[in-house]
């Protein structure tokens, strides 16, 4: 697919998908659980749109980690738990994301920030970063954690 015919489909797909996709924002904190280890996974909706309902542990590397239950906001400690978002990324985002990445975007599907935010620093030729981010979100604040690693990634230029 030529880089125009992509942007198409992403135009068509914005033309519905923020409006009309599925709405997990305010329903609380989802929490996915490892099915070999137990490790918790905590994700909150930025934007309208599918998730996955199980993705690859990053506790053990091994398990996989399901969707179990979901917290209310209210009940939650955003202040001991590490948050991650679902996000909808904008069509420059999307092009700098894995390719497997995309037909899930371009059918109105949701992706990680941290995978976004991955995306773009090991553009910048970064390394190994690991921060926290703080931010206030829905509410509540959430400790957001991400750990950047060069070996980790198959990320290849488009252009
Ligand atoms: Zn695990």
């Amino acid at each position: 697919m030529r880089r125009k015919d992509i942007k198409a489909r992403y135009d068509a797909m914005m033309e519905t998908a923020p409006y009309q996709g599925y709405d997990g924002r305010g329903k609380g904190i989802d929490v996915y659980v490892c099915n070999k280890c137990g490790h918790k996974f905590y994700t909150v909706y930025r934007d309208r749109g599918v998730t996955p309902f199980t993705m690859a542990c990053e506790g053990c590397g091994k398990g996989t980690a399901l969707h179990k239950y979901t917290v209310p906001t209210r009940e939650f400690d955003g202040r001991t738990h590490v948050v991650h978002v679902w996000v909808r990324p904008t069509f420059k985002e999307m092009m700098t994301l894995p390719k497997s990445y995309r037909e899930h975007i371009l059918n109105g599907g949701l992706v990680l920030w941290d995978a976004i935010l991955e995306a773009s620093t090991i553009k910048g030729r970064v390394k190994t970063v690991t921060k926290n981010v703080r931010m206030v979100l829905v509410g509540i604040y959430c400790n957001f954690k991400y750990r950047i690693s060069k070996q980790n990634n198959n990320i290849k230029d488009e252009e």
